[in-house]
């Protein structure tokens, strides 16, 4: 079974770098790349500045904040990432960026090297094809926010190798996260389940039933959610709440997955939810604001 010890990210949103930063403080050696270096020195300042916070709200030792730091570099280029064990793809949820990434990808790593996808939705076995090393590949799907949050999904392909999982699900272990394991069908288990009710809510703001409140209230306190569906729509991003719909709906040819025209219409005017500042609720001032 491959030894993971160095573990290279591609992707630097909130995503890849909660995937960083959790790989980084269980003392994995971690690359952080992105299009740009820009992106993902930026990342890891980010990470910097709210594990400052974490340490003067004693919710985290220096200690702690300083192997994270310690243990992630930044890059703008997959030749950064040439002899990393394990690499986790955490680009946006486009097909197209992700099969062009792992093209580029594959002919740089070394043969044991394990990929695994953080996709939401996308198909395992055929993101797998676009590789080398089908069995080695799989999918390892963390929750957002990915240090708070215990889940991880694991998710086989058709041709993943029992050696593959064992290393992923010994990872994500390591990280302190829980498993469940799903099969490769569209939205795997979490997403099939969460974004129908998400894609529903925002059917419920188009059709007029409810207020972007009345619809957030509703759920928070009639249905002992944390956050209101349009709320944790806005935290995902609309651009993945749409691509994960698209997937379903194309996945499974069933209409009941129509993605909502209003969220069609939230991402043609690029208000992509806290991301951009703007979404379900305008977040440029103190409080969030509904934008309906
Ligand atoms: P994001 O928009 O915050 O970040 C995507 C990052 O990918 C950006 O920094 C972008 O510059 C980078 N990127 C795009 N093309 C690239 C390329 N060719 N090479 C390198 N980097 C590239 O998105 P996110 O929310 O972090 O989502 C990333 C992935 O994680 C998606 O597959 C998404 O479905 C999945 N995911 C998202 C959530 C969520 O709640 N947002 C939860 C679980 C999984």
């Amino acid at each position: 079974m491959t030894e993971i010890k160095k573990i290279g990210v591609i992707g630097a949103g909130q995503m890849g770098a909660g995937i960083a930063q959790v790989s980084a403080a269980a003392g994995y050696s971690v690359v952080l790349s992105d299009i740009s270096l820009d992106n993902a020195k930026a990342a890891i300042e980010k990470i910097g500045a709210s594990t400052a916070k974490l340490v003067s709200g004693k919710k985290m030792d220096a200690k702690g904040r300083d192997t994270i730091l310690a243990n992630m570099t930044a890059a703008g280029e997959l030749s950064a990432l040439g002899d990393c064990d394990l690499v986790i793809e955490a680009a946006s949820e486009v097909e197209s960026i992700k099969t062009s990434i792992f093209k580029e990808l594959c002919p740089l790593l070394k043969p044991e090297a394990l990929i695994a996808s953080n996709t939401s939705s996308i198909s395992i076995t055929r993101l797998a094809s676009s590789t080398d090393r089908p069995e080695q590949f799989m999918g390892i799907h963390f929750m957002n926010p990915v240090p708070r949050m215990k889940l991880v999904e694991l998710i086989r392909g058709i041709a993943t190798a029992e050696s593959t999982f064992k290393a992923a699900n010994e990872y994500a272990v390591d990280l302190g996260k829980t498993v469940t394991t799903s099969e490769d069908f569209p939205g795997f288990i979490v997403n099939r389940i969460l974004m129908p009710m998400i894609n529903e809510a925002i059917y419920t703001l188009y059709e007029g039933v409810g207020t972007v409140e009345s619809i957030d209230t509703g759920l928070k306190l009639g249905a002992n959610h944390p956050m209101g569906p349009l709320e944790l729509a806005d935290f995902i991003g609309l651009d993945t709440c749409l691509a994960i719909m698209q997937v379903l709906y194309d996945g499974l040819s069933d209409s009941k997955y129509r993605p909502c025209p209003l969220l069609v219409k939230y991402v043609e005017a690029g208000w992509l939810g806290r991301k951009t500042k703007r979404g379900f609720y305008d977040y440029r001032g103190e409080t969030p604001v509904p934008t309906r």
